[in-house]
Formats: structure tokens, C-alpha cells, sequence
């Protein structure tokens, strides 16, 4: 037997998205992870195979100080944030931002009897990496109309758990919050401003590109804040494992101590400067999946078999408006998996990623049907 395995990690299932847990059929509508519907372009594809042929050399490690990348992340940056210039050295790049996710973790609380504050329904990994490395995770439930964290609860949390010894060092915020779409509202805001400077504010701008709107410009008050994006979602990079962060210059150096020195292979950050040389292209697509989005909530939101939220994100979350919601959930998404429509069953409700037209048609036709003959 493994005897010498820490028994919270042996507990623990490896991460899998249900998909992959289910059987499904060969040709699906895959709208239960977020991604963008749409491969890069054959344009962007053929510069990146060039630059595979002619510039990436396979024998050599690939640039550890991610030097091109970091300053063509800036430009975008301070492109869209003209006001609050930011600088190489308050980046960090990580493969993929969970990887950001447990640099943060091990700077911050490995070791020590800290511990991490989470508004639940929220982004899985922040509790799952916690997890395995050994990491309290205390979870406070979020309102159930519009997903607001509960500032009071949260306020005792963080007493409580100061007075218990796990005093809380982290909190995780998605802006707009995954699975629900929701953004932080002025007074959330408020209250992570009124945080003392000892506890790290993590604000996860995964969803920056569809949302719009970024907290970036308020860095330069909060050193004890600090910014998630990717290029997972609007940027259409997921295979590549590109995330990065934006804070203060101390708190930046740290991560770049603790992540491994050739985290993200050369042909991923060649993939990541493509994407954003041609970003003026590739983005197009946020409008049509915004409109899409929008088009489908309106649809939705007039069936009265469903409780749906408006969202800023490339997804909608809705729950059943039944008896017994959980278990027909469970089943209608199931259902759609066999008709070839993927959606995750999460949080006590369903979240359905925005596709292309097409498949957001048949993810409606579906839903429509099921509805008709169940209820
Ligand atoms: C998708 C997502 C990420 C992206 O993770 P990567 O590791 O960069 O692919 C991060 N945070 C949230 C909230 C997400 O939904």
C-alpha cells in the first residue's frame, strides 16, 4: 500500500470535467468548460508553424523570464486601462492562471496554520488546490438572488477564524463570479477595499474580455491585491496553458521565486504573442458570443420552468423551477449529453457556455423539448 501518501490527498478525486466522466457521443456541442467555440484562425495557425519551424529551437529550454511575452501582455494592458499604467515587473505567467492559483496558495499560507476565504458558488479550484496542499478553505454561502457575498457572514468568518488560529490571508474573488456571471458590485468593492493590508485579495478577471470591466486601475491603492486572466477563454488558447497575474511589484517577485523556471513551454508563449498581435481579430468574436448570450437569456428567462441570471461572462446559469430541482437537474443535463449538448451540472444549477449560433440554437431546441416532455 501507498502508506507514505498524505491521507487529504488520498481522499481527494482527481480533478475531471463531467464529460469526460460520462459517456458521450463523437460529435458534440462542448459547452460545459467555458472555451471559446472557435479554434484560432488559419492565419494565426500558420504564423505559429512558422515560427515553430524557423525560430522555436526544440533542443533549448524555453525563456524563462518570459521576457517577449510579459511586455506584449503590458501593451494589451495598457491598452485597454490607459489609466493605471502597469509595468513588466508587476506580471507573473503562469501555465495557466490555476497555476497562478497555487503559487499564490504556497507564498501566502503553506506551512502556516492560515487559511483561505471563498463566497460559494465559486470557482472550484481555488479549495480543491487548497486542498492538496494542506490548506483550510472556509466557505461562506453567497445571497441566492443575485450572488452577492454575504459581507456580514464574511466579516465573522474572518474573526472567527483569526480567534481559532487559521487566521484568513487569501480571499478569492471571480469578477464576473463562475458559475453565476455575476460581477462585483460597488459595495463589494467597498468591502475588499476595507480589507486590511495582511489578507491578499485575489480578483480572478478570467471573464475580463466578455465582461468589459476590470479593477487594474485601482492596483496602484491596493498593493495587497492582485489581478487573474488567461488566455483560456476569449483568447481561444486553452490548449496552451497560458494564464497570467497583475499586482504589486514585492508580491510579483515572489510568485516568480516559487513557480517552476520553465513553466510555460515555447511554443505556448509564442501561441500567447500571436494571439495578441492579432487580438484586434481574434476578439471580434466577444461581440457575437455577448449578443449570443444575451439573445439566449431572453429566450430563457421567459420560461417559467426556469430561474435564469443575467450573466457578463461567455455563460448562463439557471436552475430548474420545480420540485425536487437537483435531481431533475441532474437528469435534464444527462438528457442533453446523450442529444450531444454538454452542460455542467453545478452548484444546485446547470451553466451552459455560450457557443456558436448554432450550437446555441440546438442547446435551446433542446432544452425546449426536454422541458415539454418532462414538466
Ligand atoms: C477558466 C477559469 C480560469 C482559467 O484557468 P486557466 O488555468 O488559465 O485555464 C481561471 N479562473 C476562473 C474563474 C475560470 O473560470
Amino acid at each position: 500500500m501507498v502508506n507514505f501518501i498524505r491521507p487529504e490527498i488520498a481522499q481527494l478525486l482527481a480533478y475531471s470535467s463531467h464529460a469526460e466522466a460520462m459517456e458521450t457521443p463523437s460529435n458534440v456541442d462542448k459547452l460545459d468548460t467555458n472555451e471559446s467555440p472557435y479554434d484560432l484562425g488559419a492565419e494565426e495557425k500558420e504564423k505559429l508553424a512558422w515560427q515553430y519551424q524557423q525560430l522555436i529551437q526544440s533542443n533549448r529550454y524555453p525563456d524563462s523570464t518570459h521576457r517577449e511575452l510579459k511586455s506584449a501582455i503590458v501593451e494589451y494592458i495598457n491598452e485597454t486601462d490607459p489609466s493605471g499604467f502597469v509595468s513588466e515587473n508587476q506580471i507573473s505567467i503562469g501555465n495557466g492562471s490555476d497555476e497562478l492559483i497555487r503559487s499564490l496558495l504556497i507564498a501566502t499560507c503553506v506551512g502556516t496554520s492560515a487559511s483561505i476565504l471563498l463566497a460559494d458558488p465559486t470557482f472550484s479550484m481555488y479549495k480543491i488546490l487548497a486542498q492538496t496542499l494542506g490548506i483550510t478553505t472556509i466557505s461562506i454561502p453567497r445571497e441566492e438572488t443575485k450572488f452577492t457575498i454575504q459581507r456580514g457572514q464574511a466579516d465573522q468568518a474572518i474573526a472567527q477564524a483569526e480567534a481559532s488560529g487559521h487566521p484568513v490571508k487569501v480571499i478569492f474573488v471571480v469578477h464576473p463570479n463562475s458559475p453565476t456571471g455575476n460581477l462585483l458590485t460597488t459595495e463589494e468593492i467597498q468591502w475588499l477595499k476595507e480589507r486590511t493590508e495582511d489578507i491578499l485579495i485575489v480578483i480572478d478577471e478570467a471573464y475580463f474580455e466578455f465582461s468589459g470591466q476590470s479593477l487594474v486601475t485601482e492596483l496602484s491603492q491596493h498593493p495587497n491585491w492582485i489581478i487573474l486572466r488567461t488566455f483560456s477563454k476569449a483568447f481561444r488558447l486553452a490548449a496552451h496553458r497560458v494564464g497570467y497575474c497583475i499586482g504589486d511589484a514585492q508580491l510579483i517577485q515572489a510568485l516568480e521565486k516559487i513557480r517552476l523556471p520553465y513553466n510555460v513551454p515555447s511554443f505556448s508563449q509564442a501561441a500567447a504573442i500571436v494571439a495578441l498581435k492579432q487580438r484586434q481579430k481574434l476578439l471580434t468574436t466577444v461581440e457575437e458570443t455577448q449578443k449570443e448570450r444575451d439573445r439566449l437569456y431572453n429566450e430563457l428567462v421567459s420560461d417559467s420552468r426556469l430561474k435564469v441570471w443575467e450573466s457578463s461572462a461567455n455563460f448562463l446559469y439557471l436552475r430548474l423551477n420545480v420540485s425536487d430541482p437537483e435531481q431533475q437537474q441532474k437528469h435534464l443535463v444527462q438528457t442533453l449529453q446523450k442529444q450531444g449538448t454538454l452542460l455542467r451540472h453545478t452548484a444546485n444549477g446547470i451553466r451552459i457556455t455560450i457557443g456558436s449560433p448554432a450550437e446555441n440554437e440546438r442547446t435551446q431546441a433542446h432544452l425546449k423539448t426536454y422541458l415539454q416532455d418532462k414538466f
